[in-house]
């Protein structure tokens, strides 16, 4: 068994973290260093899936619960558009190694990537 990552331990209560939003399988935070107006972390409640490519080949509908949890927070903290970023690898910017969905909304209007 693993150690607990960081997300494990604030679903757990052991770290402070509001959680903004959950559905039956993840939950969503705010990033604590915000790269957006509206920065959200979506996240499966098991750590099982190191990053995106594990979730997609084990568990697609898990997968697809996050995404709905996306759009939904999208629509409660923004206009309802948004980008959603998963980094993959440490090479990628990865640094948490339980998958999570980055969130972003809000005046990305001038941006491209
Ligand atoms: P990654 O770089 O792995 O794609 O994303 C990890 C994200 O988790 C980073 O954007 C980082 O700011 C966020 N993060 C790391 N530790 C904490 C924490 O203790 N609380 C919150 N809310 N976000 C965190």
């Amino acid at each position: 068994m693993s150690e607990p990552s960081i997300f494990t331990r604030i679903l757990n209560g052991e770290i402070p973290s509001e959680i903004v939003a959950q559905t039956e399988n993840a939950f969503a935070i705010r990033d604590i260093h915000p790269q957006a107006p509206v920065h959200l972390l979506v996240i499966p409640k098991t750590q099982q899936y190191r990053d995106v490519v594990e979730l997609a080949a084990g568990d697609p509908a898990l997968l697809t619960e996050l995404i709905g949890l996306a759009n939904t927070l999208a629509a409660e903290h923004a206009d309802g558009d948004f980008r959603l970023v998963f980094n993959r690898g440490a090479n990628a910017g990865q640094t948490v190694f339980h998958v999570h969905a980055h969130v972003l909304a809000g005046g990305l209007e001038e941006r491209h990537l």
